[in-house]
């Protein structure tokens, strides 16, 4: 076997020690005879995961109690239209500040709902900063206010949680959850698909305050309504099992290695070399504002588009994967999520600097 390094956006790369984990639970978990896929959501063995993966998120992310911790299914997208059916609890505005095509999509889904207006937006800049904050036009009528902690294709993270007033703030933490610490406290609700940094495709985490939800409208489907399913503990119909269980290793793989902090850490020594490299070498730019520059997904071009389909190819080679940047930005994306190593960020670098030498 060799694995690769994958910069893949999502699914994306996992930490190898729960793969291999995973691996030797497959066929039989705790001795039960059978794998966690094969298991009744509603038997003892699988209850006792999907509690335990709750309480270990609860605990890395220092989750307030009058929080729901759900674990649910239609991923990121889905929520784009959950959330307002389930929190505009009689009000009929929501605010929304766009940093990047998924605030966007979120904006446009919930349009269906409720009279949407943009706060803020960065679209004539291309989505390379952040508004400033003073300019944001909130309506204090809103039911929320809606942001994208980190855009994923843009490559453009807020580094610090905007103060909104008591208008609940609502995060989309897809790219950007448990890669550092985040006050949860700060937000009404935080929802996140797995499949960039917590584990695989299937699950969606929605971590919402318990005095906002529970005030839909009677056509709500209860499948889509947060109070229901926090009151069947997220198993009202059968609940991805598989991905559940594997969220749950990871967290335990973090909690085991030092937590948030020491996530934050590594992520930030990770992204600020491959950072350094792209801003000291000509042949490669990232355009997105230093003050706002995620730490997770890295957007960048080479001085010549037309050597991208070379520099791709070599990467592959060397055994670097899944650069190839989102066709709304064009040029290459590394995604440096958890569970990529630093020695996968050392061996990109050592690619492009090879590359521009030869091709620069
Ligand atoms: C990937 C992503 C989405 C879409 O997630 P799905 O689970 O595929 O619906 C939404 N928002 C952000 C910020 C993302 O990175």
């Amino acid at each position: 076997m060799s694995r690769i390094f994958n910069f893949s956006a999502g699914p994306a790369t996992l930490p190898e020690p729960v793969l291999a984990q995973v691996r030797d639970e497959l066929l039989d978990f705790h001795g039960e005879g059978m794998g966690v896929m094969e298991m009744s959501h509603r038997d003892k063995p699988f209850m006792a995961v999907a509690a335990e993966a709750e309480a270990d998120l609860r605990a890395l992310m220092n989750i307030p109690e009058n929080y729901k911790v759900l674990f649910l299914q239609g991923g990121a997208t889905g929520q784009f239209s959950f959330i307002p059916q389930n929190l505009l609890a009689g009000k009929t505005r929501a605010d929304y500040v766009l940093t990047g095509d998924w605030g966007k999509k979120a904006a446009k889904a919930a349009k269906a709902f409720c009279s949407v207006n943009i706060a803020a937006t960065s679209e004539e800049q291309k989505f390379t900063r952040i508004p400033e904050r003073a300019g944001w036009k909130l309506n204090p009528d809103a039911a929320y206010v809606h942001i994208t902690p980190n855009e994923t294709i843009h490559g453009v993270e807020f580094l610090e949680t905007p103060d909104v007033g008591d208008v609940p703030l609502v995060g989309d933490f897809s790219s950007t959850i448990l890669s550092r610490p985040v006050d949860v406290s700060k937000y009404g609700l935080i929802y996140a698909g797995a499949q960039k940094n917590i584990g695989p495709a299937g699950l969606t985490i929605v971590i919402v305050r318990d005095d906002l939800i529970g005030k839909t409208t009677p056509e709500l489907p209860a499948i889509f309504n947060y109070a229901e399913q926090a009151a069947n503990d997220s198993m009202l119909n059968t609940p991805p099992t598989f991905a559940w269980y594997m969220a749950g290793l990871v967290f335990k793989y973090l909690l085991a290695n030092g937590g948030l902090e020491r996530m934050a850490e590594i992520n930030q020594r990770k992204a600020a070399k491959l950072y350094a490299y792209i801003d000291g070498e000509a042949f490669y730019s990232n355009p997105v504002d230093p003050a706002c520059r995620s730490w997770m997904n890295l957007p960048f071009t080479l001085a010549d588009a037309a050597l991208d389909g070379a520099f791709l190819q070599g990467a592959k080679a060397a055994g670097l994967s899944g650069l190839k940047g989102h066709r709304a930005v064009g040029g290459m994306r590394a995604s440096i999520y958890n569970a990529m190593p630093e020695a996968g960020v050392d061996a990109l670098i050592d690619y492009m600097k090879q590359f521009a030498k030869t091709n620069g």
